[in-house]
């Protein structure tokens, strides 16, 4: 592009080795080269060997290293084994035992079907296999390098010995980073393996001391407990989507909440049909699940199990298998994004969500769910017709419409009102005072409850907003006077193709010559917007994987988040404790309500065992 490169003095070797004539490469050579595109390092040996252990059925699968990997990996399982006639043949290229036909290919159950990897392994590292399938009478042992066969001990099932890993290939040796670094990423290879897979037992060991070790476990949530701590279980909401029609997408899983996104994304665990996958789409997704409770450049956590037909997705589209292709991308995106979003939905702050008020039969619980709801919905619908920034006194007019008791004390008989007056089962407690003009502090049966007032109150408004004006948003108005505006070829592209997406969304945009749009109508919540701007970004967004739909909606939501921080309760206004309260029954029933508009807490607890400690009592 820039400048040319000088001319050349005499050919570069390529240009040269081009004129040699066309011979088939060895197929030693030819393994060597697949090894280039499948072991990167040793974590790929483990997965590969693992991946292989699991298609023969093992319930306990030991892998044992020693120098991060590169000196040896052993892995043993207790699958069916191979037999001895088969042994010379599991390490050749392209055989294997998984398919055999093309309509096996589109099917494919199993996590192997190449038939490549242990050839691969082979021509770049020593290696033993040891197996014994239950007909045998003992085990055989097959060295790779001389292709000699042995009798050996060992129980039912196979173990692959790889030594010196790219012995022959010092340049990628070159690549290795440091022995504990190498550890760290055969220890992961083994984690996503293990996340998916509960029912078989994991064990790691490295230089003959047990590293990780994952019993079998009988349930998915027991195993992702195990494998990425109760810290992760606590801090998420199980997923649970099943197929809406037979053969569609299904999910399960965990979605960590809000609260527990990382500044990397390190710990988003997505499956396809039980294999790890790195997926753009998947990803893009989950992200937009969180994008009205997550803000910035956070990276939520998530383990994602997702189940489609198998001729629905191509699992060969990449050497490692990591990435596959979806036949209908669109249905995958908007499947994940609203299984994540309706399980992050449900606030944490809702009874039922924390110990003290699962208990069921509690009538303090009973008496809170029959509270009838805060009747603010009309008022709001007017504002949203009004399409005004709210002011306080819409606020203070709607937020006097509380429950009647603030609390079910009136159901307590008349003479425990002398005692100490029992703390009732809500979740976030009964207000007790305002601190600073800015937090409300709250008692609840674990401790003390502290909530943002602004943020809370933010959120619970936004919340609001958005769905008294879900019903209207999307209705078409015309504009008096057509919008034009200079678009490049892609937008006009794109207006076309999407011209019913667009339709839908209330938006009239279409093109009037080689260079130009016309944008004739807006969603009526958008009324207000930019028309050109608005068709921008929005046809923008529909070149976004599974973008459709989003953007209108996102449009629309930053619109009514800003009405909602104008209409929400400064800081230094005082409120009495029954507005409090109020406001405190309203975020445990509103969704999203842990996280403020800009994805902070809006809510944190202090328990009384926490006091306790920091008051250095019972020591
Ligand atoms: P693929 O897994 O794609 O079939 P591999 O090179 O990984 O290719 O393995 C080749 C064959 O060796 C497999 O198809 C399988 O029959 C056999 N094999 C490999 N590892 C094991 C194992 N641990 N237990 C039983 N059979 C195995
Ligand atoms: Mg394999």
């Amino acid at each position: 592009m820039n400048a040319l490169p000088p001319p050349f003095e005499k050919p570069p070797a390529a240009v040269a080795a081009a004129l040699r004539p066309i011979r088939p490469l060895p197929d030693e050579l030819v393994s060597q080269i697949a090894a280039g595109e499948v072991i990167e390092r040793p974590a790929s040996v483990v997965r590969e060997l693992i991946d292989n252990a699991l298609d023969a059925g093992a319930r306990q699968i030991t892998v044992r290293l020693q120098a991060g990997g590169v000196r040896a990996i052993v892995v043993e399982d207790d699958g069916g084994g191979i037999a001895a006639a088969d042994l010379p043949l599991a390490l050749q290229r392209h055989a294997t035992s998984k398919i055999a036909s093309l309509a096996d290919l589109e099917n494919v159950a199993t996590m192997g079907f190449r038939g490549e990897a242990l050839a691969a392994i082979a021509s770049i590292a020593d290696v033993t296999v040891i197996s014994r399938t239950p007909a045998a009478s003992h085990a055989i042992a097959l060295q790779a390098r001389t292709g000699e066969l042995a009798a050996a001990a060992r129980g039912v099932g196979t173990s692959v010995d790889v030594r010196e890993l790219f012995f022959s290939t010092p340049a990628r040796r070159k690549f290795l980073k440091t022995d504990a670094t190498e550890l760290a990423h055969c220890v992961e290879a083994v984690r996503r393996h293990a996340l998916v897979r509960p029912e078989v037992a994991f064990a790691i060991w490295h230089e003959g001391k047990l590293v990780e070790q994952w019993r079998a476990a009988d349930s998915m949530a027991q195993r992702v407990r195990d494998v990425l701590g109760a810290a992760f279980i606590e801090a998420s909401v199980a997923v649970d989507a099943p197929a809406a029609r037979p053969g569609t997408i299904s999910l399960r899983g965990f979605a960590g909440i809000p609260d527990a996104a990382r500044s990397r994304a390190d710990q988003q665990y997505v499956y396809v049909n039980g294999r790890f996958v790195r997926d753009r789409l998947i990803a893009h997704g989950a992200r937009s699940a969180y994008e009205d409770v997550l803000h910035g450049q956070r990276q939520p956590v998530y383990v994602l199990f997702v189940a489609t037909d198998p001729r629905r997705v191509d699992v060969n589209v990449h050497p490692t298998k990591i990435e596959v292709r979806f036949r209908d991308g669109r249905e995958v995106h908007q499947a994940v994004r609203h299984a994540i979003e309706s399980a992050l939905a449900h606030p944490r702050a809702a009874a039922g969500s924390t110990p003290a008020a699962a208990d069921a039969a509690s009538p303090l619980r009973e008496a809170s769910a029959a509270a009838p709801p805060l009747v603010l919905r009309s008022g709001w619908e007017t504002v949203v017709a009004r399409r005004q920034p709210l002011s306080l006194d819409d606020l203070s007019t709607l937020r006097v419409e509380e429950p009647a008791a603030p609390w079910p004390a009136a159901s307590a008989p008349l003479a425990a009102q002398q005692a100490p007056q029992p703390v009732p089962a809500w979740p976030l407690g009964r207000a007790i005072a305002q601190l600073g003009g800015v937090y409300i502090l709250a008692e609840n049966t674990q401790g003390l409850v502290i909530v943002d007032m602004h943020a809370a109150h933010e959120r619970i408004v936004y919340e609001r907003l958005k769905a008294a004006a879900n019903s209207v948003a999307m209705q078409a108005q015309a504009l008096l006077v057509p919008c034009t505006f200079a678009a490049t070829a892609l937008e006009i592209a794109t207006a076309q193709a999407e011209a019913l997406t667009l339709q839908e969304l209330g938006l009239d945009v279409t093109p009037i010559g080689p260079t130009q749009l016309a944008v004739r109508s807006l969603p009526a919540a958008l009324a207000d917007a930019d028309p050109a701007a608005l068709a921008r970004s929005v046809l923008a967004e529909l070149q976004q994987p599974g973008g459709a739909s989003r953007a209108v909606q996102r449009a629309r939501d930053d619109i009514l988040a800003t009405m909602a921080c104008h209409g929400a309760v400064r800081a230094n206004r005082q409120l009495t404790i029954s507005e409090m309260n109020a406001l405190l029954r309203d975020m445990e029933r509103t969704e999203r309500s842990d996280q403020c508009n800009h994805g902070r807490p809006t809510w944190r607890a202090v328990t009384l065992k926490e006091l306790d400690t920091l008051f250095l009592r019972g020591r």
